[in-house]
């Protein structure tokens, strides 16, 4: 029985409902069978399809991964081949890194989630700023692409489904190249995407090793795929649970993640009764002061109770005793100092009107974004993962670092308003109604009547986002 109660009183299962395999040897990756000490028993469940899917798909990654003879065969070929990879048994889909750490967790689980509906493999092109983050999630295998893999430095020169569908054409007879480069980086003219059209589907079928190009949460254009559409919902009866369900599947922290996670945790988190995550990411610095920006998240956490207000008339008689009793912790994300240092102070030299005690950290500020920098990394995804395991989440618009945080916690998160000038938004935050992350630059192109269309209006679980007026997110 894999269910016990945990020090934290969560009477968790570390297998994760199913989710995952218990065939794993536990010194190598701690926090696989650890977290469920650390997160709350998730209240939405994998249906049983889901994980026959799982272990299916497992067993095909077992026959086909990296080192195996089918593995060899394939990516031995020339580039220029058969006529059709149809045939083949095996067929894979490279994963490539663009963008930071939240762009790139969303496109691994939409890429998963693909290659699940066309029996691909996954192998993840992990360079040095990605190979300390995750274990292996796939028991007796490696999602690793081998470092000799032909076209590991360059892939310039392969064609990508986009010319092929726009310069030739193709038709039944014509010889089909073994590597195609799938482009889904994000372009802000949907009008040109058609990779949810049945046509394309066809012809990416035949390619035996397609290399993926995204930014992007696309999961939500597999849904206007005609022929994944009844298995997808029969994969996820909720569908605002797959990234929910495959990110807490595929993403496990490598043991020097967990080990730094584990420490902040015992810091900044392990003593409080609430926990609230603060998510707060500056695109555009000239746009809002950093007080415009407090004084925003301030306003949401007291409008929706998260945290009380500052007592003025008490405050100024009895500050906050060093050793109270902490009711909730803060926990704020940032690249910035400022934010943790003024609501730090800010609740340190203050009583709050019902007497709580808040405790406000900030585990890092690292300045600006360093994606290729692997401890950088780690500090990023050990944040992300504290923010997840938080009760409440706060978090910037249009950030897929907070996508991520709310998608694996499970949690709806209030969404900030974007602040222009000084003034305050009103309202200043809205709450998300789905855990799903936002698929910034969907497509808006409806291939079966060949002109452009918003597919909410066709699909009722998808709706455009909070954060980003065009975008899709399934709820
Ligand atoms: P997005 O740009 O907000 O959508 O998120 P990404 O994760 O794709 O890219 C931002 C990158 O900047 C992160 O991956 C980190 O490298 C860095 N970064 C942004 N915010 C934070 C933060 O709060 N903490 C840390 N440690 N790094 C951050």
């Amino acid at each position: 029985n894999d269910s016990s109660l945990s020090t934290f009183g969560f009477a968790g299962d570390r297998l994760l409902d199913g989710l995952l395999v218990s065939t794993f040897d536990e010194g190598s990756c701690v926090s696989r069978y650890q977290s469920y000490l650390y997160r709350k028993p998730s209240p939405h469940k994998p249906s049983a399809y889901l994980i026959s899917k799982l272990r299916k798909y497992e067993h095909l990654h077992r026959s086909c991964g990296p080192h195996t003879k089918s593995y060899d065969k394939i990516m031995g070929k020339s580039t220029k081949s058969s006529k059709s990879g149809a045939g083949e048994k095996c067929k894979y889909l490279v994963w490539t890194a663009s963008n930071g750490l939240g762009n790139r967790m969303l496109t691994l689980v939409a890429a998963f989630l693909y290659a699940i509906l066309t029996d691909r493999v996954l192998l993840v092109k992990f360079g040095d700023d990605m190979s300390d983050l995750f274990c292996e999630p796939f028991a007796d295998s490696s999602w690793l692409l081998p470092r000799n893999f032909r076209y590991w430095k360059d892939q310039k020169h392969i064609e990508t489904h986009e010319s092929m569908l726009m310069n030739k054409g193709y038709n039944e007879k014509e010889i089909f190249p073994s590597f195609l480069v799938l482009n889904l980086q994000h372009s802000h003219d949907g009008h040109n995407n058609f990779f949810h059209c049945d046509h394309s589907q066809n012809l990416l079928q035949r390619i035996p090793v397609l290399i993926l190009w995204s930014d992007q949460y696309f999961a939500p254009s597999l849904f206007l795929i005609p022929s994944f559409r009844q298995e997808l919902s029969k994969i996820f009866p909720e569908k605002d649970t797959i990234f929910h369900h495959l990110g807490r599947y595929l993403f496990h922290p490598s043991n020097k993640a967990w080990e730094l996670i584990n420490k902040l945790y015992q810091v900044h988190l392990a003593k409080a009764n609430e926990k609230i995550g603060l998510q707060i990411r500056v695109f555009n610095t000239h746009k809002a002061s950093h007080q415009t920006i407090i004084n925003e998240i301030i306003a949401c956490v007291v409008r929706h109770k998260l945290l009380p207000e500052i007592d003025m008339e008490k405050s100024t008689t009895s500050p906050l005793k060093k050793h109270a009793t902490i009711s909730k912790a803060v926990l704020v994300a940032s690249l910035y100092s400022e934010y943790g240092e003024k609501l730090r102070n800010m609740y340190m030299r203050n009583t709050t009107v019902n007497g709580e005690v808040i405790r406000v950290s900030q585990p890092s500020h690292e300045e600006r974004q360093k994606s290729k920098d692997g401890m950088h990394n780690i500090k990023a995804w050990s944040e992300i993962y504290l923010l997840s395991l938080c009760d409440a989440l706060v978090a910037s618009p249009k950030s897929t670092f907070g996508y991520v945080a709310h998608g694996l916690g499970g949690l709806k998160p209030w969404i900030l308003k974007r602040p222009y000038g000084e003034t305050v938004p009103e309202p200043p935050c809205e709450r998300a109604m789905s855990m799903e992350p936002c698929f910034h630059y969907p497509p808006k192109y409806e291939c079966s009547a060949n002109r452009t269309i918003d597919f909410t209006s066709l699909f009722h679980h998808m709706e455009h986002c909070e954060d980003v007026r065009n975008g899709l997110r399934l709820f």
